[in-house]
């Protein structure tokens, strides 16, 4: 077991910013520990080949505060850009390790997977994000159709076939202008109008609009096999057939995780302070996990912000 003066859990935009933030300030017994085998494990995962990443997105205009950085590039840009952070600053990363648990004992956390103790930390720095618990529809799903029902992206995008995408954001237009001409595509979104689309995706939409049929202002009450197919019961009365169905609802945070831990909420938020310290005193919570809508300068920022509060109340941290 390590003896860390800060564990980070998730090797994401926010773990690794963090763990750059804290070796450039001077913390060197550091590690972050990511579950699956590889970093940005969610951009690597969900993203698209060749997917732009916007700098401002979602309505949000920050401007860099920290270390990390970057502007709109491609996907396969972006993730050179955190190996680089990782290389340049030393960043150890100990993968296949899911921390799921924390356990206080005299001034130091350990960080536990099932009942092994993986390490012992005087700060926890929690950058989990959300996308492991991807936003589901309140109807069921039913067993039969399962495999034509999906909420990520699978490994092979369909071609030729009917699809319905359902959702009113980014990752739904882009999925949208991704599968338009190549598939017949369709759009549901219980909103008469996008507000949620930045500009470039805006644009993007109305580039293919010709490949994409829009069902703006529907909703979906109902989901049944139908052959080989999926029947979509509208609320409105109509109904049509799919060979698949895309859900692009965003995720939630998965409070379960963090409430075994200790961590209280606040409107089905974890209760932090400004600077990201949750309710046990050195555990802090930064990136998706910790806010309602997430962007990855804003994950780049509040990994700057913690680190910099962890300077100033726990000095000691240097020493350990
Ligand atoms: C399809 C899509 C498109 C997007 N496009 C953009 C865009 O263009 N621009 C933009 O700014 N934002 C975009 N976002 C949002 C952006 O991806 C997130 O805001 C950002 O990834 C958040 O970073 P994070 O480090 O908080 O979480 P994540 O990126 O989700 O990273 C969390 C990491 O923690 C690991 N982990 C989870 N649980 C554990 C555990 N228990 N133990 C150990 N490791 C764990 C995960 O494997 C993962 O590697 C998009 C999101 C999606 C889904």
């Amino acid at each position: 077991m390590k003896n860390l003066s800060v564990g980070i859990i998730g090797a994401g935009p926010a773990g690794i910013a963090a763990a750059v933030e804290c070796k450039a300030s001077g913390i060197g017994n550091v590690v972050v520990f990511e579950k699956s085998t590889k970093f940005c494990s969610t951009i690597r995962r969900l993203y698209p080949a060749g997917k732009r990443v916007d700098r401002d997105y979602k309505g949000s205009k920050e401007s860099s505060t920290g270390i990390c950085t970057f502007e709109t590039e491609s996907k396969e840009e972006f993730i050179q850009r955190m190996k680089k952070y990782i290389e340049d600053y030393q960043i150890k990363i100990e993968y296949n390790v899911e921390i799921n648990s924390l356990e206080k004992n005299d001034d130091f956390y350990f960080l536990k997977g099932g009942t092994l103790n993986f390490a012992r930390a005087y700060v926890v720095i929690i950058g989990t994000g959300v996308f492991d618990r991807p936003k589901k529809p309140s109807y069921p799903i039913p067993e039969e159709i399962k495999d034509r029902v999906f909420f990520e992206l699978p490994k092979e995008l369909p071609e030729g076939e009917k699809i319905l995408i359902v959702g009113g954001g980014n990752t739904a237009a882009e999925l949208a202008c991704l599968l338009a001409g190549k598939c017949d595509v369709h759009l549901s979104y219980r909103r008469p109008q996008f507000f949620r689309i930045n500009e470039e995706n805006l644009k993007e939409l109305e580039r293919k609009k010709d490949n994409i049929r829009f069902y703006l202002g529907t909703e979906i009450r109902e989901l049944k096999g139908d052959n080989d197919l999926v029947k979509v019961f509208f609320t409105d009365g109509h109904t049509e057939s799919f060979s698949k169905i895309f859900y692009c609802l965003g995720g939630s945070t998965p409070k379960l995780f963090l409430e075994k831990m200790g961590i209280k909420f606040q409107e089905n938020l974890p209760a932090i302070d400004e600077f990201g310290e949750s309710n046990l005193q050195r555990v802090f919570l930064i990136g998706d996990i910790a806010i309602k809508k997430g962007t990855i300068m804003h994950a780049f920022n509040s990994a700057h912000k913690a680190v910099k509060r962890i300077l100033e109340k726990y000095p000691q941290v240097k020493l350990l």
